[in-house]
């Protein structure tokens, strides 16, 4: 099953761990694993700090100071950067489901990482039982 999102910034980290916690709790699985899958070459998704706001804009400030929107880039579309970015956050992040709900850490986030925005995106979420 996916969610679609609707990104509102040329490049925005959003928290999509309630999403992910309610698929858990709808799927019923008390152990297992939920696996989150970005199927876009320009968004991504990483776990990182949720609780302060500032981790993120940090985030995305190193990497386009790292990989700049205007830079040494071939590609035609002239979205290389984001391209980049995209894989180093990674296309998929798995979270263990222990006792019905994630076992996240108490500073952990799951983030939809764009990076090309503002746009409408997608984000699947499958859940195991194991
Ligand atoms: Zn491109």
């Amino acid at each position: 099953m996916y969610h679609r999102i609707q990104t509102t910034k040329p490049q925005q980290f959003i928290n999509i761990t309630n999403m992910v916690a309610d698929e858990v709790k709808k799927s019923n699985v008390r152990d297992g694993i939920a696996v989150v899958y970005v199927p876009h070459t320009t968004a991504g998704v990483t776990i990182n700090e949720s609780a302060d706001p500032d981790v993120v804009r940090d985030m995305i400030s190193a990497l386009d100071k790292t990989y700049p929107v205007h830079g040494d880039y071939l590609h035609f579309e002239g979205n290389s950067h984001a391209h980049i970015k995209a894989s180093l956050m990674g296309s998929s992040c798995s979270v263990i489901i222990q006792d019905g709900k994630l076992l996240l850490g108490t500073w952990q986030g799951i983030y939809f990482c764009e990076f090309d925005g503002p746009r409408n995106r997608k984000f699947y979420v499958k859940i195991m039982e194991g």
